[in-house]
This record gives C-alpha cells, sequence and structure tokens, in this order.
C-alpha cells in the first residue's frame, strides 16, 4: 500500500511536467476558482439575512437589495466558473496533445527488437484511450478537489461558528467516508487497470483483423475471426460491468453515510429550536451549510475514484515511455557524416550476431564492397542476407565486430544521417495510401517536384503515371491495392532513390512477375544502380550475372566469394542455388547476360526459350 502511494505520488508528479508550459493559465484559473468559492460561500449568510433580518423584521426595503446582491452574487460565480472551466479545458487538451506527441515519437523511437513483437493495436490503445483517460486526472479535477477541500473547510468552520454541538453530529461521519473512499478507491484502480488491459486487447484484435482483410476473406475466416473478436470484446464488457456495479454500489453506501449527518441535524436542530436554543434561520443555514460540506465530500469521493482510475492508465504510459528508445551509438563520437565526401565503401570485419542470445545469426562475416560496384549476396533461405542488411542500417546494433562506411564505424554515425546515406529497397514493397507522389516524396520530404520526376523516370514509373487518372496527384489505395506488384516494386525503387543515395540495398522480389512486368523492374533496378554501392540479396540469374562480385553465404558464414563463373565452376552451394533458388537450367560459366536473358532479359523468358 505504502509502496503503492509512492509510486503514485511519482506517477503524478511525471504527470504535472505537462503543465509546466501552462503555468500562466493554471495561475489565471486559481484566481477564478478563489474568486467563484469566495462569491459562492457568502450565498448562505445572504440568505441567513434574508430570513433573519428581513423577513422576520419585515423589511422590505432590505429584502429588495438583498435580493438584488443574492442575484448578482450568484451570476458572477456562475460566470467565474464558467471561464475556469473552460481555461482548465484548454490546458487539458493542450497537455493530452503534448503527451500524445511524446509517447508517439518516443514510440516511433523504440527499437525494431521490441515492434517486432507488439502489435500495433496494443500500442493504438496507449497513446488514444490511455491518454484519453487522463482528462480526469488532469488540471479540471485537481482545480475541482481544491474547491472542495476548501469549500469543505469553510463550510466545517462556519458550522462551527454557528453551532459547534451540532456540528461535532455531523461531522462524526467522516472518518467512515474517510475508509469507505479509501477502499473502493483501491479496487477501482485494480478494476481500472484490468479494464484498460482488456481494451487494449480488443483494439489488437480489431487492428489485425481489418489489417488482415485480404487473407481473412481467401480463406473464408469471416464467421472464425469474429467469433476470436467477441471473446475479447466479452471480457472487455464484463469488466465495464464490474465497474459499473463497484461504483453504484459504493455510491450506495456513500450516499448512506451522507445522508445520516443532515438526520442528525434536523433531529438535534429540531430539538434546539423547540426550546428556543437556535433560531429557524440559523438552523436553515445550518442545514445549506451541510450541503456544502457533504457535496464536496462527495465529488472528492468521485475524483479518488477518477484519479486511481487514470493513474493506472498513466502506469501503463510511463511504462512505455520508460522503455530505452533505439540502441543509442555507443561512441561519444556520433558523427554527422558529410555526403559529399563519402564514396560508399562498405566494409565487414569479423561481424558476429545474435536475434537470440544463444542462436548465433552471422558468425564472423568478413567482405568489403568497392565503391560504386554492385555485390550480390546469395544463399538459401535463413543463411542471413537479411540480416546483413539489418545491421548496415543499424537496426539492430548489440553485434561483434564493426561495419565501416569509408573507413567510419557505422556505430559512430549519427543514426538520422546514416539512413539517409543508405537507402533500402524491401522485398515487400510498403506503400502509404497516400498518393503516388507522396509515397515517392517520403524518401525525402524536400525533394522538388524534379527530383521526384527525376526518381521516378529511373525506376521507371513515369509510365505507370501516364496511364493513372491524375498522373503523379493518384492515390494508390491500401498498401498500394490499386497497383500491381510490379508497379509496386518500382515505386518503392522510385522512394528509395530520391533522396539520390551513395549506398543501396536491395532485396529483390521473389514474387513471380509477368514477363513484361519483370523486364520493366529488371530494367528500373539496373539503372537504379548505376553509380552508386549496391548490396544486393539476389532472386534473379540477372543480378548474379550483373554483380562485381558474389557472396555465397550459409548458415550465417561466407562460403565463398568471386564472380559467377569463378563460383559456379568451383563452389558447389552456389551451383546448386543457380539451378534451384533462380529456376534455371545451369548456366554455363561463359554464358553471356544477353544469351542467359534471351529478348526480355529476364531469367523467366531465358527458360522459355530453351523449352
Ligand atoms: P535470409 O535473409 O538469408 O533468408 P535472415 O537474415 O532473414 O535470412 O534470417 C537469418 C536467421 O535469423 C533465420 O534463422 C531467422 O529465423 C532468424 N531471424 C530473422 N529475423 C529475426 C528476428 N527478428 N528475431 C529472431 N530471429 C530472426
Amino acid at each position: 500500500m505504502k509502496s503503492w502511494s509512492m509510486k503514485n505520488m511519482r506517477l503524478l508528479l511525471r504527470l504535472l511536467h505537462y503543465f509546466v508550459p501552462f503555468k500562466k493559465h493554471i495561475t489565471l484559473g486559481f484566481l477564478f476558482l478563489l474568486s467563484g468559492l469566495f462569491l459562492s460561500l457568502i450565498q448562505p449568510v445572504i440568505s441567513m439575512a434574508i430570513i433573519d433580518e428581513a423577513l422576520l423584521k419585515k423589511n422590505v426595503k432590505l429584502l429588495n437589495v438583498l435580493g438584488v446582491a443574492f442575484l448578482v452574487v450568484a451570476i458572477l460565480s456562475y460566470l467565474f466558473g464558467m471561464a475556469r472551466q473552460y481555461l482548465f479545458a484548454v490546458i487539458q487538451q493542450k497537455a493530452m496533445l503534448l503527451m500524445r506527441r511524446d509517447l508517439t515519437g518516443h514510440i516511433l523511437k523504440l527499437p525494431l527488437r521490441f515492434h517486432n513483437c507488439q502489435n500495433p493495436g496494443y500500442l493504438l490503445s496507449r497513446v488514444d484511450a490511455d491518454i484519453g483517460n487522463l482528462a480526469g486526472v488532469m488540471t479540471d479535477r485537481y482545480v475541482q478537489t481544491f474547491v472542495d477541500l476548501l469549500t469543505l473547510i469553510g463550510a466545517a468552520l462556519i458550522l462551527i461558528l454557528l453551532n459547534w454541538k451540532l456540528a461535532l453530529l455531523s461531522l462524526a461521519v467522516l472518518p467512515f467516508f474517510t475508509c469507505s473512499v479509501i477502499y473502493f478507491g483501491e479496487k477501482m484502480r485494480t478494476l481500472s487497470w484490468e479494464n484498460q488491459e482488456r481494451h487494449a486487447l480488443v483494439a489488437a484484435r480489431l487492428q489485425d483483423l481489418f489489417h488482415s482483410i485480404f487473407i481473412i476473406k481467401v480463406f473464408a475466416r469471416e464467421a472464425g475471426e469474429l467469433r476470436l473478436l467477441m471473446k475479447s470484446l466479452i471480457k472487455f464488457v464484463r469488466s465495464n460491468l464490474q465497474i459499473t456495479r463497484l461504483s453504484l454500489l459504493s455510491n450506495l453506501v456513500m450516499g448512506c453515510i451522507a445522508t445520516l449527518a443532515p438526520l442528525s441535524v434536523i433531529w438535534y436542530g429540531g430539538y434546539l429550536v423547540v426550546h428556543n436554543q437556535l433560531s429557524i434561520g440559523k438552523l436553515f443555514a445550518f442545514n445549506m451549510y451541510l450541503a456544502y460540506l457533504f457535496n464536496p465530500l462527495r465529488n472528492i469521493y468521485g475524483i479518488v475514484q477518477s484519479i486511481q482510475a487514470s493513474l493506472a492508465s498513466l502506469d501503463r504510459i510511463f511504462e512505455l515511455f520508460d522503455l530505452p528508445g533505439e540502441e543509442p551509438s555507443p561512441s561519444p563520437l556520433r558523427r554527422i557524416v558529410n555526403r559529399e565526401e563519402l564514396s560508399g565503401l562498405i566494409e565487414f570485419e569479423d561481424v558476429t550476431f545474435a536475434y537470440r542470445p544463444d542462436q548465433e545469426v552471422l558468425k564472423g562475416i568478413s567482405f568489403r564492397v568497392d565503391p560504386h560496384t554492385t555485390v550480390a549476396l546469395v544463399g538459401p533461405s535463413g543463411a542471413g542476407k537479411t540480416t546483413i542488411f539489418n545491421l548496415i542500417l543499424r537496426l539492430y546494433n548489440a553485434y561483434q565486430g564493426r561495419i565501416l562506411i569509408d573507413g567510419i564505424d557505422t556505430r559512430d554515425i549519427d543514426l538520422k544521417a546514416l539512413r539517409t546515406l543508405i537507402r533500402m529497397v524491401p522485398q515487400e514493397p510498403f506503400l502509404f495510401n497516400r498518393s503516388l507522389k507522396d509515397n515517392v516524396r517520403f524518401g525525402s520530404p524536400r525533394a522538388s517536384d524534379e527530383e521526384i520526376i527525376r526518381s521516378c523516370t529511373q525506376a521507371h514509373v513515369d509510365q505507370l503515371i501516364k496511364h493513372l487518372p491524375d498522373g503523379y496527384e493518384s492515390q494508390i489505395g491500401r498498401q498500394g491495392a490499386l497497383l500491381s506488384g510490379g508497379e509496386k516494386q518500382r515505386i518503392s525503387i522510385a522512394r528509395a532513390l530520391v533522396s539520390n543515395p551513395k549506398i543501396l540495398l536491395l532485396d529483390e522480389a521473389t514474387s513471380f512477375l509477368d514477363s513484361n512486368t519483370e523486364k520493366l523492374v529488371q530494367e528500373a533496378i539496373r539503372d537504379s544502380m548505376k553509380g552508386r554501392t549496391c548490396l544486393v540479396i539476389a532472386h534473379r540469374l540477372s543480378t548474379v550475372l550483373n554483380a562485381d562480385k558474389i557472396i555465397v553465404l550459409n548458415q550465417g558464414k561466407i562460403v565463398d566469394q568471386g564472380t559467377h563463373a569463378e563460383l559456379y565452376s568451383r563452389c558447389s552451394l552456389y551451383a546448386e542455388l543457380c539451378d534451384q533458388q533462380f529456376h534455371s537450367r545451369p548456366v554455363a560459366p561463359s554464358m553471356s547476360l544477353e544469351m542467359a536473358y534471351g529478348e526480355q532479359g529476364t531469367i523467366n523468358s531465358r527458360n522459355q526459350s530453351h523449352r
């Protein structure tokens, strides 16, 4: 309990950081609050004067004056309250905006290791629902608590001044009230935590569902997936109802406690009035002040409940904030390299790497890619080819050995500079549901229209654009759903080229493309390689035939390196891969590119021509 309270305090203090930019708003809000509070506190005094001084003494003039005074005070009190509420709504919205910005920014910086195991829907629920949940704990609620506490203290003092015996009687229920607040508050926190977790699971499942719509339809799994979703939804509904039940029960208990006090006042106060020890006006005012005591108490209870619910969310939010971002550069150097000074030399020096501690995926890899040359990586699936790309881009940092660009350890290079210098074309083109132009511009947000057109021409996207209704502005659908596989690949290549990278990492697509599309993609790749250092995971014969050097990988080790002709005659694994992986009949070492391609320039056409 104690450690929980300390934790809660720490969480709330961390949250305060988001209110620092709004110091002026908060001060003004508190001024409104104090003024409103003062005005609401004097209203019963005016009522008492109306009854005792104006009504009982039949003073009509005083009645009019006090009546107008009451009206002015009530209107002003309402206006001040409104101004305060609006001010704090502004602070609340802006603080939540800052928090959403920071949390999303932080999530984007978390390493791939983290994202590989996370469901995006789960993260979405933290940014959206959990931060949304903080509304209760943010500003307005604190202020409300402050108002309530002051009202409560003020009312208690006035009650004691009016009649201390009656006051003690009505205050006797306070200890019961406090115990109930603590008991129900703790229960509410636990339930809210579970509730948020279930909500996150629903969001995660929904995200999964809509993301996989294609495969669900293809496998006709709509009903099954809906059943799975329903399981999560039902758990969420149950948890909501649990919270509702707890809320109702606690309200009942609080209500009973809060009714006891007025009852005792009416009974004992009536006795005092009958015995002329208390005026009717005083009893009336006393009763009014009791509301000033118990309404704030009820509010405070509500606030404690909602703070407990928000604390559960706050805990989940800061849990994410506390995860370390992308592994920072181990070197304090963090060089921002000048692109123009670099030639694009890549060197691997005895690199060993494991995703999991017990499973080495790369074992003592050393190789060199000279500037402006093309090196093809060839090997069976799982050999470690993609991992080599991941390490060059520093998507994973924890490897032994060194990876150098122009002799500089990549871990000494500023991460953003490194990833601007090197562009990767992944095997599966990832496209945004934006216009074609925006998809290409993603590679370099400051690219001019001319640069976009240049990269599109290099990647042979320009021919596609001619056929699209809105040219470069055409929408391409979710994940490029309105385009063919080859078209998506060419846009993906254009995006990599738009920043004119020194180094290009290309993971060739294995998916089957028709020969004409294949030819266009092939031409796009060939044109895009010109004047750059290229490392290609080769799935096409043309690529290995074109490459200046081929590296053969197997089970995380380099088996051999050389040209196609050299390797084909001396490396049995390479010869085997050539025959199997490239779906070709054995390619004679002396075979030229044109001979291998035939007219179409692709391995498919070559096969066809041999059949
Ligand atoms: P290739 O590209 O040659 O097919 P990869 O580099 O993708 O091979 O994978 C090499 C090995 O690393 C495989 O055994 C694969 O299962 C494993 N692997 C790849 N990515 C991860 C990851 N994120 N976490 C754990 N293991 C991985």
